[in-house]
């Protein structure tokens, strides 16, 4: 396949976007105000990945710009990147009502879109901010508490990146700590995307392809489900950051509905 020009991916997320903003594959569509597909430089190198739009991003059809994108603005000023040069989006396109969790059969349904994403965008890391995105890309049923900080490499539709957990910026308001950790992660992030790129020489354990193409990506039979994104091999990078102790939740035994039961 020859390389899509930045032209084309930017052609082809548009598309996407146009393409969701008809879908019907769950109901979050009857309760949002607009879609919130993402944004940001198509060819970019580093993509965050959040949970779900909240009231602001509802209101305004764009990812993080509430307080949380407020804070996440600031962190990548502190990398020396600013929200254009980065590409910003979440699991989910639409706000689930009141802000509660995404359901698992919505996470589903909205899964192979962000796979897409990614697909097109090719970033070299993928930073997963929380539990959702973090759970979703990893294929692991461990919490954001256990892995934050800790780079591993996964694959998607061919391309391999390192995905990069660290805390979402909007639990980290409010809790001086979490902020501290998630400043720390935050700057790896230069060391990580200066990293090659994971080689051809690491292990393929898991196949996940870009799904049907975009005309046809909201009608349910035309999307096929992906099969799990799984983690390959470790980072050249420096020793992690230090973890935090094992949440609860992480010494729990895995549970399929943990896993969203996507894997
Ligand atoms: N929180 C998210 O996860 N995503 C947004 O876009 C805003 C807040």
């Amino acid at each position: 396949m020859t390389p899509a020009t930045e032209h084309d991916v930017a052609a082809e997320l548009e598309e996407l976007s146009r393409q969701l903003e008809a879908c019907g594959r769950c109901r979050l569509g009857e309760t949002r105000t607009r879609l919130v597909f993402g944004e940001g430089d198509p060819s970019a190198d580093l993509m965050f990945v959040g949970e779900a739009p909240g009231y602001h991003e509802d209101k305004q059809g764009r990812p993080f710009v509430g307080a949380a994108g407020k804070l996440l603005a600031d962190l990548l000023e502190t990398i020396g990147l600013s929200r254009e040069q980065v590409y910003i989006t979440n699991v989910l396109k639409s706000r689930p009502p009141n802000n509660r969790d995404p359901q698992p059969d919505e996470v589903e349904a909205c899964k192979p879109f962000l796979l897409m994403q990614i697909g097109l965008i090719q970033p070299r890391v993928v930073c997963t901010l929380g539990n959702f995105a973090t759970k979703l890309l990893s294929g692991s049923p461990l919490g954001i508490t256990r892995v934050h900080g800790q780079p591993q490499v996964q694959e998607v539709g061919g391309h391999r990146f390192n995905l990069y957990p660290i805390f979402h910026p909007a639990a980290a308001l409010y809790t001086p700590s979490m902020l501290e950790t998630l400043r720390a992660d935050f700057l790896r992030l230069p060391e990580l995307l200066r990293a090659d790129a994971p080689g051809a020489e690491t292990r393929s354990s898991g196949q996940t392809e870009a799904p049907a193409g975009a005309a046809t990506a909201c009608e349910p039979q035309a999307v096929e489900e992906q099969a799990g994104v799984e983690e390959q091999a470790p980072l050249p990078l420096s020793a992690p950051a230090p973890d935090d102790p094992p949440s609860a939740e992480s010494q729990a035994s895995p549970d399929p509905g943990e896993q969203l039961g996507l894997f």
